[in-house]
């Protein structure tokens, strides 16, 4: 048998964390049995739905990687479906017409409360003939014997009663069909062999299995995910800071972390922490998914961002780069090469922003000096060798790390001082800072014209501390 999995996402915003993990574990056990994985978007909720959600979804899933084979499939295009399958049910007595007002349902509920019971349907219309053109919303007539029970794929055995269960609405007043009864239809219809999602909908499940049963249709395996928590225990949300996929691509984050870091979320391999899609994918089973709930650890997503961008391929790291420059207003192509920048800067930065920040150096000339940097190494002791120094590489022809670094020992032999003496007033030249790369690739990306400015800069911020002592 094939194994087709789904998402199955309501555009209603953001594809946050949680719902990029579901896609992630229905993706992985898709590609792991070389399966086909479906998009389907739920848009029936016609004042919630939007298409800027539908986009936002969209580009969550491109920017992970998770390609989907099929899709998206909107709900709100199959309501003709929907239909056909709930007049069957109305044919075969499978549902019923209700036409009870809402001072009823409101009375039955608040009966209900007041006797500390679930509130439920009592079923009051399921032997009444209501005229179809009237008023009215279609129930499912849920079994009322026996029980319910599935083998889900992380939890294990579920049953649950019948009677624990009420003829829930298939279709509302305004002809609309409503959830358990749509996912149902499309289950099915897509042939949907593993449905993998939160475990927010575990109490929807057995409602789904019964529809299923009256249509005479196969079931497909349920695996319902563990909630995902913040690091206070309550349930991951705005509260406890991004969690909308995007926003991490925004904040700098390499889409491949992103995914070690959800892989992990709720799933295990040994103690190993790092994962390649490949690994994932061969790795990963639904049924090695935990049953407890796990908790959102920033720190430990910005330490596997660290280590990507850290061991990747610093071309790949220049193409996520650029963009982050660009919304510093740099256009890394009137410049030294982002590869190079990148490779430079590989060990120094904790996220792609702080890249971006820590190398806008190399495009433009900074706007001040780090203040406690310039006080500490632009002192009146570092005109000599600034100043020795931009006249050797004023005369320099060959810039090249290499090259430079050996004026930079030259230099400072000359003077008879330490390296660090030439090269560190050189670097908070240059840079504005006393952090940057090695000096020779420093001042090799830099370029010859930006030094020598830079330098002079220098040379009268001394000047006027001089003047000023
Ligand atoms: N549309 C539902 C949601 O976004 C998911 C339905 C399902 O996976 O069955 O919560």
């Amino acid at each position: 048998m094939t194994i087709r999995t789904r998402f199955a996402p309501s555009p209603t915003g953001y594809l946050h964390v949680g719902g990029a993990r579901t896609a992630l574990f229905s993706w992985l056990f898709a590609r792991k049995h070389g399966g086909a994985f479906v998009l389907r978007i739920e848009d029936t909720d016609l004042e919630r739905s939007t298409a800027e959600s539908v986009n936002a979804i969209l580009e969550g899933m491109t920017w992970l990687g998770l390609e989907y084979d099929e899709g998206p499939f909107y709900q709100t295009k199959r309501f003709d479906r929907y239909n056909e399958v709930i007049d069957q049910l109305l044919e075969r007595g499978l549902a019923y017409r209700c036409d009870c007002p809402r001072e009823r349902l409101d009375a039955l509920r608040e009966a209900a409360m007041a006797s500390k019971q679930k509130p439920r349907y009592d079923g009051h219309c399921r032997g009444r003939d209501i005229d179809p053109e009237a008023p009215h919303v279609v129930r499912f007539r849920n079994p009322e014997q026996g029980t319910v029970a599935f083998d889900d794929l992380v939890r294990g055995r579920v049953e649950i009663a019948n009677q624990e269960l009420d003829d829930l609405i298939i279709r509302r007043s305004d002809g609309s069909p409503t959830y358990n009864l749509t996912v149902v239809v499309d289950d099915h219809d897509m042939g949907i062999t593993d449905v993998i999602r939160g475990d927010d909908h575990i109490n929807n499940t057995p409602r789904q299995i019964n529809i299923f049963k009256a249509m005479e249709w196969d079931l497909p395996r349920f695996a319902h995910l563990p909630m995902i928590l913040g690091d206070d225990g309550s349930r991951l949300s705005k509260r406890h800071g991004a969690v909308s996929v995007m926003q991490y691509m925004e904040e700098g984050y390499l889409p491949e972390a992103l995914l070690n870091y959800l892989v992990r979320l709720g799933w295990s391999h040994g103690d190993q922490e790092l994962f390649s899609v490949e690994e994932m994918i061969r790795l990963f089973d639904v049924e090695d998914v935990n049953k407890a709930a796990s908790s959102f650890n920033t720190e430990k997503l910005q330490w596997l961002n660290q280590h990507y961008i850290k061991e990747s391929d610093p071309l790949h790291i220049a193409r996520l780069l650029s963009p982050h420059m660009g919304r510093l207003g740099i256009d890394p192509t009137q410049g030294p090469d982002l590869v190079k920048v990148a490779e430079a800067q590989r060990e120094r930065a904790k996220t792609l922003v702080e890249m971006a920040q820590i190398s806008a150096f190399f495009y433009r000339d900074y706007e001040q000096f780090d203040e406690t940097a310039a006080r500490k190494n632009l002192r009146p002791v570092a005109r000599q060798p600034l100043e020795r120094m931009r006249e050797r590489l004023a005369a320099q022809e060959t810039w090249s790390g290499e090259a430079l670094h050996a004026l930079v020992q030259e230099v400072a032999d000359e003077l008879e001082l330490k390296m660090g003496k030439v090269a560190q007033p050189l670097r908070v030249a240059v840079v504005g800072r006393a952090a940057s790369p090695g000096i020779d690739v420093t001042l090799e990306l830099v370029g010859k014209a930006a030094c020598l400015r830079r330098i002079d800069r220098a040379l009268e911020y001394i000047a006027e501390r001089e003047a000023t002592a």
